[in-house]
């Protein structure tokens, strides 16, 4: 198949579902699978798809949405190196929308701070580039899929001498949190649908120690439809037989071991370091530091800012949502309170957060 219109092919679909139907049929209970991708959660709502699986399958949304997975405290920090005279803070758009404790960068942008939303990190060398009076400081927010252009932006900017660019870095590396929530009793995931653009980079292999260890089964799958029900079936069809193998179901796009180019350049500039993820906590090993060598384009190292200790919203619950343990219609405040056009919590905020898409499509 080579056109998108083909991975939508309803007789295919239903091809799909009675398998999946039939697989599930003699199993007791309910299988627990978990996608970890903002791009699965979206696909998974706008096609309706946990809708058409059987009663036997909860297809559940985990910490796949990176904008969802950074903590107030990052956003907070982020929003006092905006305060800081001289300083441009440049971003992908969704992040100055993101609620810190008690501010967002658009706010301290309407106040006068100057916050620029930029397409990729070299839109914000370029802004370094015509203002050298100026920090420009961007946020290295995301997994392995923007871990690596960051990376390219720190040694483009070290290669054109542009000594006021700098990186305050808190990017994610995904298959930690997929371990740490497959030990967690309470939420018993039975396998997962793995990313498709991490995986690109990483590779389908770096879940190997996932699925060995957890004993989880793990299917790397592609975003149409008919990807999302054939990684269903086939995690289905090894929680069924007791298997916990890793399968690729997205080969024309994952290769086995990744991408080494783009891990070389992620390797050069970052080292692995424990991480916070809103919601979840602490993960160790599951971040990205920018190493010493490069330590002069570290904004955390270059620039000094006090930040108070982060205050969630009470009310909201994305963290249970990130675990996939509760679902944004539970949330009291989902429609009420919390909307798209004024955010409460992350979730909301990205079209791929889990209650932005369930606000958007329904359940
Ligand atoms: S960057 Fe790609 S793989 Fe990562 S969450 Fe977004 S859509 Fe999924
Ligand atoms: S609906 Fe809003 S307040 Fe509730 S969990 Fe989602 S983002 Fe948080």
């Amino acid at each position: 198949m080579k056109y998108s219109a083909e991975f939508r092919d309803p007789a295919l679909a239903r091809g799909l579902l009675a398998a999946i139907a039939e697989t599930v049929a003699g199993y007791r209970g309910k299988m627990t699978l978990m996608e970890v991708c903002g791009t699965h959660t979206m696909a998974i709502y706008q096609h309706g798809i946990r809708a058409l699986l059987p009663e036997g399958i909860r297809l559940i949304s985990g910490p796949g949405c990176p904008v969802c997975v950074t903590p107030v405290g990052y956003v907070d920090h982020a929003i006092a190196l905006a305060r800081l005279p001289g300083t441009i803070v440049a971003t992908f758009g969704d992040m100055v929308r993101v609620p810190g404790s008690s501010s967002t960068l658009l706010r301290e942008k309407a106040l006068g701070a100057d916050v620029r939303i930029v397409y990729s990190p070299l839109d914000a060398l370029t802004i370094a580039e015509h203002n050298r009076q100026q920090t420009v400081v961007f946020l290295g927010v995301g997994f392995e899929t923007t871990a690596p252009t960051v990376a390219g932006s720190i040694l483009e900017a070290r290669r054109r001498g542009l000594d006021n660019y700098l990186v305050l870095a808190a990017h994610k590396t995904m298959p930690t949190p997929m371990a740490a929530l497959a030990s967690d009793p309470e939420l018993q995931v039975d396998g997962y649908l793995c990313p498709a653009h991490v995986s690109a980079v990483i590779g389908a292999n770096a879940y190997l120690p996932l699925a060995k260890k957890h004993r989880v089964p793990c299917v790397v799958t592609g975003f149409e439809p008919l990807d999302v029900l054939q990684g269903v079936l086939m995690l289905a069809r090894q929680v069924v037989t007791g298997e916990a193998r890793v399968e690729n179901q997205y080969s024309r796009y994952v290769k086995p071991d990744g991408n080494p180019r783009a891990r070389a350049i992620l390797d050069e500039v970052f080292a692995p370091c424990d991480a916070r993820w809103r919601g979840i906590g602490e993960i160790s090993g599951s971040g990205l530091k920018i190493r010493t060598a490069f330590a002069y384009f570290d904004a955390a190292r270059q620039l000094c800012v006090t930040v108070e200790e982060p205050v969630e919203h009470g009310g909201c619950l994305c963290g249970e949502i990130l675990k996939g343990k509760v679902r944004p219609k539970e949330c009291p405040l989902f429609r009420t309170v919390c909307t798209p056009e004024d955010p409460v919590g992350a979730c909301m905020v990205s079209s791929e957060g889990t209650c932005a898409a369930e606000y958007k499509y329904g359940c």
